[in-house]
């Protein structure tokens, strides 16, 4: 792409790292975006702790570990609740068109 647009507006393209040394020292703020997580803040925190805790005591270890334990109980109740709502809003949604329907057909008849 870079090679294409430097040749269509007349420009000798620079070799790969000739590119990189240019792009960092023109304009060093954009860089190529890092992998996402699809971990919330809280389990990336815990999951740091979880690793820090390797050598301190074992009282800590646990303590560390129910921490992201009570965590994942609670994401997995706010799945649980948001699923059951997302349910019943389809349920709703269909016993309301067919309703709907019913009462259109009937006052049509
Ligand atoms: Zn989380």
């Amino acid at each position: 792409m870079y090679n294409d647009s430097a040749e269509s507006d007349g420009v000798k393209s620079e070799g790969y790292s000739t590119f990189n040394k240019l792009w960092k020292s023109l304009v060093p703020s954009i860089t190529i975006m890092n992998p996402m997580s699809d971990l919330c803040w809280s389990c990336q925190q815990n999951s740091t702790a979880i690793l820090r805790a390797a050598n301190k005591s074992e009282v800590e270890k646990n303590a560390t570990l129910k921490n992201a334990d009570d965590h994942l109980f609670l994401v997995q109740l706010e799945r649980s609740f948001y699923k059951t709502k997302c349910d019943s809003c389809k349920s709703d949604i269909h016993s309301f068109f067919f309703f709907k329907w019913k009462f259109l057909t009937s006052t049509i008849a």
